[in-house]
């Protein structure tokens, strides 16, 4: 498989070049030059386990590259050094039947989030990469993080030989759960520093260091965000899971349409949905589903994507974004490399850019989009759990509340899964707030949401507020670059 610049046609990498590099030098982002030859055996599906059905995933996306040789038990082999023993259930992403839909729970991972699905398996894939390349640099991955990727990433790259891992995340914005899963993580090779600003800040800065930091030899920048396509290989594969989960249930047969509705922010979730359907697999709407920041919802609406607004910090902060770096593969499948060559110059220099009306119309006929506020969520949490028993993170309580509105709306009578992308756990005090329980500081929340509720604290959770802060470092936005500048050349990273 060949993957190509969404910007130029003309740049066209490996797969594992692809997943070392991260992003194309043209600024763009890799995709694969076609789905024709990925075809997933829809047919082999019901005899899959979940692994299989992620090394398949792979094996397909990643073809004719020395990454796994062409070579089915390898990529079943990179599953299995990432995700045996890692998660709290067996199964990765368990499907739980809420109302008269489903919830797919992504967060059993070791940092609470869906991202866990996707980042304990990069590493493994960069350093088969590595390995198909015989490259021999030290890969320094850079991620701006508005909360989830970054504790994900630092997981999985965390002590992780070849591979040092720099974080940047907003100084404001993010849960103090979340802060202190990053800045405890102890890995050698780890670095975490919080930038004054906000997530498009950070996410502008390190796209910056991208474009223009010169790195000395021997070094290689790389991204653990969903920009890099080894990131959104993995993600691809619960939606093919979902599906075999449904049939095994008898709930559809095959062949039958599913929807996702999904949380997003980066479009790299839903986006993963989208790589899905054009594997094979029977979809019927994707729903994005958006909190304040409705950037999307009214691109969808009216195909106009701008950025040129007020920027809200949310009970779901890791949707507080601005710019979706994915949503520009969907408009290089849309409307191919010229036009979001073109697109994307806009959005740079204008923050703002508007689809034919053509192009607007294919995408709308497979995607939909809502939004919802915080005052919503928060209801939709309570309202969930009392008439049905079931607890829900603000993100999913987001996309929840949008598939209801939905629904309704629609009258679609095929079967919905909603995507559950971070543990209540996680977003403990705002989970309490919605349910009209008190919970002093952020860390007493967890404790107290178990008391209230009986569930279970995720293992990593437990204690979270005695483990030990090892980073403390705080840059301006316009220090970014040379704060990496000085990292690559003369290292001082933890001893
Ligand atoms: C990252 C994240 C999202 C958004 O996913 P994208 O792939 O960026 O669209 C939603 N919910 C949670 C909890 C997340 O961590």
């Amino acid at each position: 498989m060949w993957y190509l610049s969404t910007r130029n046609q003309k740049i066209q990498k490996t797969p594992s070049q692809a997943v070392l590099q991260g992003i194309a030098d043209d600024g763009g982002l890799y995709m694969p030059k076609s789905f024709e030859n990925a075809q997933f055996p829809m047919e082999k599906l019901s005899g899959l386990t979940n692994k299989e059905i992620s090394a398949t995933v792979l094996s397909l996306l990643f073809s004719n590259d020395k990454m796994f040789n062409n070579n089915f038990n390898e990529a079943l082999d990179a599953v299995s050094r990432a995700y045996d023993g890692k998660f709290e259930n067996e199964d990765f992403a368990p499907l739980a039947k809420v109302a008269d839909a489903y919830v797919m729970e992504l967060y059993h991972g070791p940092t609470c989030a869906f991202k866990d699905v996707a980042l304990q398996l990069l590493p493994q894939l960069i350093a088969c990469a590595k390995k198909a390349t015989d490259m021999k640099d030290e890969i320094v991955i850079l991620t701006a993080t508005s909360g989830d990727t970054g504790s994900a990433a630092l997981s999985g790259f965390s002590n992780v030989d070849g591979v040092k891992i720099i974080v940047f995340y907003p100084k404001k914005g993010i849960s103090a759960v979340q802060e202190r899963q990053m800045v405890s993580v102890d890995g050698k090779n780890t670095c975490v520093v919080s930038v004054n600003g906000n997530f498009d800040d950070a996410q502008s800065g390190v796209k910056n260091i991208f474009a223009t930091l010169e790195l000395p030899k021997g070094v290689k920048l790389s991204s653990a965000n969903s920009i890099n396509i080894g990131r959104l290989a993995p993600q691809v594969a619960y939606y093919f899971k979902a599906y075999r989960d449904l049939l095994a249930e008898n709930r559809i047969k095959m062949g039958d349409k599913v929807n996702f509705i999904v949380p997003t922010g980066n479009f790299g979730d839903i986006l993963a949905g989208y790589f899905a359907k054009q594997m094979g697999l029977p979809v019927g709407k994707l729903v994005c589903a958006s909190n304040e920041n409705k950037v999307l919802t009214d691109f969808f609406e009216n195909g106009v994507y701008n950025k040129n607004r007020e920027f809200h910090v949310t009970k779901s902060p890791s949707m507080d974004i601005l710019i979706s770096s994915n949503l520009e593969r969907l408009l290089y499948l849309t409307c191919g490399a010229e036009k979001c060559a073109s697109y994307m110059a806009e959005l740079k220099e204008k923050g703002e850019y508007k689809l034919a009306k053509e192009e607007l119309d294919k995408i709308r006929s497979e995607f939909d989009a809502g939004f919802t506020d915080d005052e919503e969520t928060l209801k939709v949490i309570k309202s969930v759990y009392e008439k049905n028993g079931y607890l829900m993170d603000t993100h999913t309580a987001v996309a929840w509340s949008v598939y209801e509105k939905w629904a309704k709306e629609t009258n679609n009578t095929d079967v919905s899964v909603v995507l559950s992308t971070a543990s209540p756990y996680k977003f403990s005090s705002s989970v309490m707030n919605a349910l009209g329980k008190d919970y002093g500081s952020e860390f007493d929340a967890v404790n107290k949401l178990n008391a209230y509720t009986g569930a279970k604290i995720p293992a990593s959770l437990v204690n979270i507020e005695n483990k030990p802060i090892v980073h403390n470092v705080t840059v301006e936005k316009d220090e970014m670059l040379s704060f990496v500048d000085k990292m690559v050349n003369t290292p001082i990273w933890r001893k």
